[in-house]
């Protein structure tokens, strides 16, 4: 029979005495009760000492905590170091602070509350379990995909780490989009320079292996023990165990010429920065002829991503402060959030570059062979004093759509990772977890997330590494196993779970073949889907959805539900 050590922890005396002396005397008289001790303050490393202490020494073996709330106790075992004299999962605590004093006014009711949260406590406490964490050996060997700018970074400072970065690029050559680029808008290097010693210091580095002209063609396992088997272009495949895997795929432009469009002084943006690479001044050139006048229209296919504003205010200046040309720029919204953005705004003003605002899209025509746009100015708010613009320009230069790589959803399916509403790769949690994706020990940085710029996306590749090695510093990936396990004699392979679970920790990958498991002492065999620990974050979903009711949470069994609330077992 279990026997429970029950600790009131006064809180410093915000407790009132009178209501501690009535809920010690309730407890007290409790059958499965073995003490119950007053603390002034169980938070302090006195407090806990003693409590280790009086639960040797009082033979309990679940604990009960009645004061504050959870958190509080938790980040104190975590704050003084304290090893918890019992398995964490034999420890049960009731906030009576929060949840009953600080919201009864009445002394009698909140009594009477306090006593129907500790009886259910009480009997949580009975059917808990002790549930043991596990460990898993990490070798420092991590798979990058992708040979952009992202991945480079992260594969050089993982390398820097003691790492052994693999590092996977499907074309023949390392830089991805960056290499397109001619100037950065805030760094004074020539990009194509910049990405180039990058890429010859990754050649240097001995722990990095480079794979070019090759792909990931299969994933299996999870956090720890990966198993990526890659194929180059001439078929030769190698089979990489990795620790960890971050996926770095950028992302592509896509512009579809037709009607106006096809005209040869419609350019792109692209098309521009290569034009600009080019030029040698005093003037700019196109098809043997100086160009005078050029029109930027933003927005037309992305309206929410700054890297169109970026490009285009920083070939502005170089248009209008080096090669004489006078340039206007229509866009919906100037977007501006990058690091020094604003100072570039202003200096393209100061240097003559017109703005406009619009928000009916342009109207294009050809007028003497130059290209006229027709647009009502909005950067007024009143509707009277907005104004219809006309503008003539030798070369117009729009945005192409930025679009997710090629492979992005293939990729997703691979690895069983989320894709987000625009097909791009999603982040576990925008706000907290930016580089992780849903699946344990794969991350996501850069372009293949959303489109950005450099500087945005060398944040995201040291990010990633960041976590990479916060994962791989201990040697060990250490955890508990208060997750989803499946009784394989209840189930029936419907294939729900593996669908179902966020964080694809569920496998029915070889039927009858891998996830086949041996009940003790019984000769059959059966098949049934397969959580694995390290990957499962406990949330219980596939438990909830299991039609043949064969998950269970370890750590939130049916059994402990039923008890807690005094109901009989079904
Ligand atoms: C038109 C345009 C203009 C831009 N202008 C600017 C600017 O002015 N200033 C600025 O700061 N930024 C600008 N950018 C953004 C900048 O280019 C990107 O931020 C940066 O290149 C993103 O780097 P990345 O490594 O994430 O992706 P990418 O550069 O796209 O690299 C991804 C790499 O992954 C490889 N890959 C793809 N799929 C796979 C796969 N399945 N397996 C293996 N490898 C794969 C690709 O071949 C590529 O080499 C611009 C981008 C574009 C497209
Ligand atoms: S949902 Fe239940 S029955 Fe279906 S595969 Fe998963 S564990 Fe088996
Ligand atoms: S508990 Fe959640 S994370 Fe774990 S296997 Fe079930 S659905 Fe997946």
């Amino acid at each position: 029979m279990a026997r429970i050590g029950v600790f009131i922890d006064t809180l410093g005396g915000s407790l009132p005495s009178s209501f501690q002396e009535r809920i010690a005397s309730f407890v007290q008289g409790l059958p499965q009760v073995v003490f119950c001790h007053p603390e002034v303050n169980l938070t302090s490393s006195q407090g806990l000492s003693r409590m280790a202490r009086c639960l040797e020494q009082g033979g309990a073996d679940r604990l009960l905590i009645i004061g504050g709330s959870p958190k509080l106790y938790e980040s104190s075992f975590q704050k003084w170091a304290h090893p918890l004299p019992i398995n964490p999962y034999l420890l049960t605590v009731v906030n009576v602070r929060e949840q009953v004093l600080w919201i009864t006014k009445d002394e009698a009711e909140a009594l009477e509350k306090a006593k129907g949260i500790i009886t259910k406590a009480v009997r949580q406490a009975l059917a808990s379990q002790p549930i043991e964490s596990q460990s898993l050996p990490l070798k420092p060997e991590v798979l990058v995909l992708g040979g952009g700018i992202t991945g480079i970074t992260v594969a050089q400072t993982l390398a820097r780490s003691g790492v052994h970065v693999f590092l996977l690029e499907k074309g023949p050559q390392l830089g991805g989009r960056a290499l397109e680029l001619q100037t950065f808008y805030n760094r004074p290097e020539e990009v194509r320079k910049w990405v180039g010693e990058k890429i010859s210091e990754l050649g240097r580095t001995p722990s990095i292996t480079l794979f070019t002209q090759a792909e990931l063609k299969h994933l299996e396992g999870h956090v720890g023990r990966f198993k990526a088997k890659i194929r180059n272009h001439r078929g030769k495949e190698d089979l990489l165990q990795v620790s960890a895997l971050v996926v770095a795929t950028g992302y592509q432009t896509e512009w579809e010429k037709g009607g106006i469009f096809s005209h040869r002084r419609i350019i792109t943006l692209s098309e521009m920065e290569r034009l600009l690479s080019e030029a040698k001044g005093p003037s700019l050139r196109y098809e043997g002829k100086d160009v005078g006048t050029v029109t930027y229209v933003l927005d037309t296919a992305n309206e929410d991503i700054k890297v169109d504003s970026i490009n285009a205010i920083k070939q502005s200046l170089q248009l209008q402060a080096s090669l004489q040309c006078q340039v206007t720029i229509l866009c919906k919204d100037v977007k501006v959030a990058a690091d020094g953005m604003e100072r570039l705004y202003r200096k393209a003003r100061e240097k003559g570059v017109l703005f406009f605002k619009y928000e009916e899209a342009p109207k294009l025509s050809i007028v003497n062979g130059q290209i006229q746009v027709d647009v009502i100015d909005t950067a007024l708010i009143q509707k009277k004093d907005q104004w219809p613009v006309s503008i003539l320009s030798d070369l117009l230069i729009i945005s192409e759509a930025f679009v997710p790589a090629s492979e992005t959803e293939s990729l997703s399916r691979l690895l069983r990772i989320h894709l987000g509403s625009r097909g791009f790769l999603m982040e576990d949690n925008p706000q907290f977890l930016r580089v992780r994706s849903n699946r344990r020990g794969i991350f996501v940085a850069g372009g293949c997330r959303f489109p950005q710029e450099v500087s945005e996306s060398l944040t995201e590749a040291r990010a990633v590494a960041e976590e990479v090695l916060a994962l791989l510093s201990r040697g060990e990936y250490a955890c508990d196993l208060a997750v989803a396990e499946v009784d394989p004699k209840k189930c029936a392979i419907c294939y729900t779970c593996p669908r179902l679970c966020p964080h694809s920790a569920i496998t029915i990958e070889h039927y009858a073949e891998k996830n086949v498991y041996a009940l003790p002492g019984r000769e059959e065999k059966w098949p049934a889907a397969k959580v694995d620990p390290a990957a499962c974050y406990g949330c219980g979903i596939c438990v909830a959805e299991c039609p043949a009711k064969a998950i269970s949470l370890r750590h939130l069994t049916d059994e402990q539900i039923y008890a807690q609330m005094n109901l009989p077992e079904r």
